[in-house]
């Protein structure tokens, strides 16, 4: 597995994920512990609908 990286501020992501939310769950995105950039699995910037 690649390492993923915040693609806001660059802060590495742990492999082990603790799933924020479903979507997390479902398709694997992360929550950088630093800034709270939510990302998908690929480290790409996801931004939440409301
Ligand atoms: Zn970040």
């Amino acid at each position: 597995m690649a390492a993923i990286e915040c693609p806001k501020c660059g802060e590495a992501q742990p492999q082990i994920r603790r799933p924020k939310n479903w979507r997390q769950f479902l398709w694997g995105g992360n929550t950088c512990a630093n800034c709270g950039t939510e990302m998908d699995a690929q480290g790409r910037g996801v931004k939440p609908k409301k």
